[in-house]
């Protein structure tokens, strides 16, 4: 029978802090959580390789002093939380006393710290925990800590981490959203010896978004101040051209603390009906103020959810504020006895806001005859009904959105695989590598003995046609996703770049991790048809791509490329280089929900018989290219066979 042990302390730890400190940015987060609590009004982070040789952060807080130091390291060490009640009425960022014990159990980490109330300060040294230097010395007020050479001594969890390149933008993504939420507080992020962002600290949240997104999202956002039964929802939403294709830019805090909800994201977007297009995202920085009784804020310091007593409630509010800002409704405060009351006479603010019609969200609403309000009751079926339940990615869905939009000057016409040539030149070349990257099983190819004849297309995604004594049904976008696909990939390994110079060059401003990870894999761009160059202060420039797309779509491409490349590990996977291949693929093919001319059918069906005779069946997901009957299916389908 195994025997039960109680875990040697420092192993305990070291699991321990893997939790609190997970990486990099992990630990910024919780150092200049740390300045915040101790009050600090300016806080300069600077990294070096990632945060994983070296992480710093200064702040001019109050200190600590110099009996505590030691004690600030001890597991569950806290100044801030004295009983179970404190627990609900915290105002403080941390307050497990978990940050500096298990930051010190996975690295190296030097404080030099002073209070205001005594002339000299203090240094100390820990090294895997333990001090191993103290000394007095003149400084400033405040605290500086340095965590140097992170999980050297666990290397399981070095190899979790991803490039350099990508932890730098972690850390960007976790001050970035900080400083969002303290335009009070001056922050500083320099990353090897590169200042990346200066906020003033001067109170003001357009200034941080103009220091952190640039002119373009300061110059189009539109201020937020709705309060409603006491829940105050303040910060500010982009204007609809500020959209996105992900959610990377939209932030919101409950009682100033970083929450990621997507139910609230959608929330979000169903206050900006009709302006923004399905499958965009507005940008925003919100934060709701709310009772602290009312959220259970005892998470793991590292997670990033939250637990609201009147859920449903609470987003109907936000959504109200954020339709009432799209509208131009300005500051606006609802009494919370006159919510309460249903029969109130309309108000003046009210009723001089502009058309209701077109905000009227999709969740069904019923009038109070003075705001419009939506039953709590349809918030919740409305959620329940947009919350993801790990439902499988559904493609022809989000095709359907785009169809007539994007992709209305697209010419397929154009974009045929060059005939026979697939063949050839990849048995001739490269004929190991490609090959065993195909996914599917060869048989022997038999081609039709006669040729298929069009019938036309149905549903404005599937081609039909009869070969002989086959009834074929066509799925138009995994067929020329696939041709696309295989095109793309006989290209890539036969070197010879498929690559266009742009008319007019793009110039695309990044996000500071966005720009990090496009500007180090510069050199995998350019190998998948892409020219781009360092535009300055957070722009690129794109010169030449894979295919010519409208600007959106090159936008969208090279942005959900560098997301790849930053979510790929620092070890790299094989495959990789198909998903990419993969990715440019999928944006250039002829989508599904898209009417197709005679000309255009034939192209699907020809398609369709050269992947054939190479043996290609799937898209590139693996899903079916082609259905087909029999003429005896179908009798049998009939019953007029058995
Ligand atoms: P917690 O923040 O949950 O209390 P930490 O391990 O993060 O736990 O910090 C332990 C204690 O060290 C804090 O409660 C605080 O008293 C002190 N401390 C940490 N960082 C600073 C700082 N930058 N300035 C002043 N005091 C600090
Ligand atoms: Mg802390």
């Amino acid at each position: 029978m195994p025997n039960i042990q109680v875990l040697p302390q420092e192993l305990a730890d070291k699991i321990a802090a893997g939790e609190v400190a997970e990486r990099p940015s992990a630990v910024v987060k919780e150092l200049v959580e740390n300045s915040i609590d101790a009050g600090a009004s300016s806080i300069e982070v600077e990294i070096r390789k990632g945060g994983i040789e070296y992480i710093r952060v200064s702040d001019n807080g109050c200190g600590i002093e110099a009996s505590q130091v030691e004690t600030a390291f001890l597991r569950h060490a806290t100044s801030k939380l004295r009983s179970i009640d404190d627990l609900y009425s915290i105002g403080t960022m941390g307050f497990r006393g978990e940050a500096l014990s298990s930051i010190c159990a996975v690295a190296n980490v030097e404080v030099i710290t002073k209070t205001a109330e005594t002339e000299e300060g203090v240094l100390l040294r820990l090294e895997r925990g333990s001090v191993c230097e103290r000394e007095t010395i003149a400084c400033g007020d405040g605290t500086v800590m340095v965590v140097e050479n992170l999980f050297e001594n666990i290397p399981a969890r070095m190899k979790f981490l991803k490039k350099n390149s990508t932890e730098a933008g972690y850390v960007a993504d976790v001050l970035g959203r900080i400083a969002l939420s303290r335009p009070d507080i001056a922050f500083t992020y320099i990353c090897d010896d590169k200042e990346v962002f200066s906020t003033s600290g001067d109170g003001k949240l357009q200034n941080v978004v103009l220091k952190l997104y640039g002119v373009e999202h300061a110059k189009a956002v539109i201020p937020v101040d709705y309060t409603e039964d006491n829940v105050r929802i303040a910060g500010v939403i982009g204007k609809p051209e500020l959209a996105r294709g992900n959610r990377s830019r939209q932030t919101l805090f409950v009682n100033k603390r970083y929450i990621k909800s997507n139910a609230a994201s959608k929330v979000v977007a169903e206050g900006y009906r009709n302006s923004i297009m399905v499958g965009k995202f507005p940008f925003f920085v919100l934060n709701i103020e709310i009772a602290p009784e009312c959220v259970d804020v005892n998470v793991h310091p590292a997670k990033t959810e939250i637990k609201f007593s009147n859920e449903s409630r609470i987003y109907e509010i936000l959504y109200h504020a954020v339709a009432n800002g799209v509208r131009g409704g300005g500051a606006k405060v609802i009494p919370a006895e006159k919510t309460a009351d249903n029969n109130s006479t309309p108000t003046r603010s009210a009723s001089e806001n502009t058309p209701k019609q077109a905000y009227t969200p999709s969740l069904g609403t019923y009038s109070t005859g003075r705001e419009e309000r939506v039953s709590p009751k349809l918030v919740r079926e409305y959620l329940d009904s947009v919350i993801p339940k790990n439902e499988p990615e559904n493609k022809a869905e989000t095709a359907k959105t785009d169809s007539g939009m994007v992709y209305s000057d697209f010419n397929f016409l154009d974009e045929e695989l060059p005939p026979d040539k697939v063949l050839t030149v990849r048995e001739e070349d490269e004929p190991s590598e490609v090959s065993a990257s195909e996914p599917e099983e060869k048989e022997k190819y038999v081609p039709p003995s006669v040729p298929p004849s069009a019938i036309g297309q149905i549903f404005d995604t599937y081609v039909l046609c009869r070969c002989g004594e086959e009834f074929w049904m066509i799925d138009q976008h995994a067929a020329h996703e696939r041709a696309r696909f295989e095109r793309l990939k006989m290209d890539y390994y036969s070197k010879q770049r498929m690559s266009q110079m742009l008319l007019n060059p793009i110039i695309l401003k990044l996000d500071f991790s966005e720009a990090q990870t496009v500007l180090s894999n510069l050199d995998a761009y350019r190998s998948f048809g892409f020219d781009i160059e360092d535009f300055g202060s957070g722009s690129i420039i794109v010169n030449a791509t894979p295919y010519i797309g409208s600007e959106a779509e090159i936008r969208d491409l090279v942005l959900e490329i560098a997301e790849a490349l930053g979510e790929m590990s620092r070890y790299s996977i094989a495959d990789f280089e198909e998903r990419l291949l993969d990715m440019i693929a999928c944006k250039y093919a002829i989508k599904a929900n898209r009417k197709l001319n005679a000309a255009e059918i034939q192209e699907v069906i020809d398609t369709v018989i050269r992947l054939e005779s190479d043996g290609i069946k799937t898209c590139p997901h693996g899903r079916p290219i082609k259905i087909v009957f029999t003429k005896t299916e179908i009798e049998k389908l009939f019953k007029r066979r058995l």
